[in-house]
């Protein structure tokens, strides 16, 4: 099922692309795509995520239900979690993030390879959430750079589906000039 809707999608995305062009495929009739090198890269990259559950506490209760067969990631490309950082190039901050934990999150954002993103799952990797003390690291933008925000405590399954598609409409809209980021801008947690 998931994989049906998946290629559908990918059809209404050609079809639509088609329809607005103004170049040679409409005089071929549709019969050739043309497009740029990095805009057919992005594109596969969008239905291409392979992420790391970067889960610490009760938020990782609403991803494993996001991830399963009701709401079925299959269908944006992001199926398959992946355990080790060096194989995944989408970090799923998900919980609350402690300053003991903090050098580990960064590490792991280090050991990712480029292009890379990230995303900040529930109000606590936001901003803090309602632990606002001293040992609670107050959003992990403060650490890594963020691509989305999905706050709720936690988030409906559907406020991170919303995320995900947006996390795929930058994806499409990047510049190879955007990359590489490079190291995570702090040297101290
Ligand atoms: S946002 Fe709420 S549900 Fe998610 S980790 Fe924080 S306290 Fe738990």
């Amino acid at each position: 099922m998931g994989l049906k809707l998946s290629r559908w999608q990918v059809t209404r995305d050609l079809v639509a692309r088609q329809k607005e062009s103004t170049g040679p495929e409409r005089l071929l009739d549709g019969s050739v795509i043309l497009t740029r090198l990095e805009a057919a890269v992005n594109w596969a990259r969008k239905y291409s995520f392979f992420l790391y559950p970067f889960v610490t506490a009760c938020c990782g209760m609403e991803f494993m239900s996001v991830a399963g067969p009701r709401y079925d990631l299959d269908r944006f490309g992001a199926a398959l979690p992946r355990f080790s950082p060096r194989q995944a190039d989408l970090l799923m901050v998900v919980g609350t993030i402690s300053h003991k934990q903090a050098p580990i999150l960064v590490k792991v954002y280090n050991q990712m390879a480029e292009p890379k993103w990230v995303f900040a799952f529930g109000v606590c990797a936001v901003s803090g959430g309602f632990y606002d003390n001293y040992s609670v690291v107050q959003g992990i933008d403060t650490l890594i750079p963020v691509d989305i925000y999905v706050p709720g405590c936690p988030p409906r399954p559907e406020m991170v589906l919303d995320g995900l598609l947006q996390l795929q409409q930058k994806v499409k809209e990047e510049r190879w000039s955007d990359w590489p980021r490079g190291e995570a801008p702090v040297s101290r947690c």
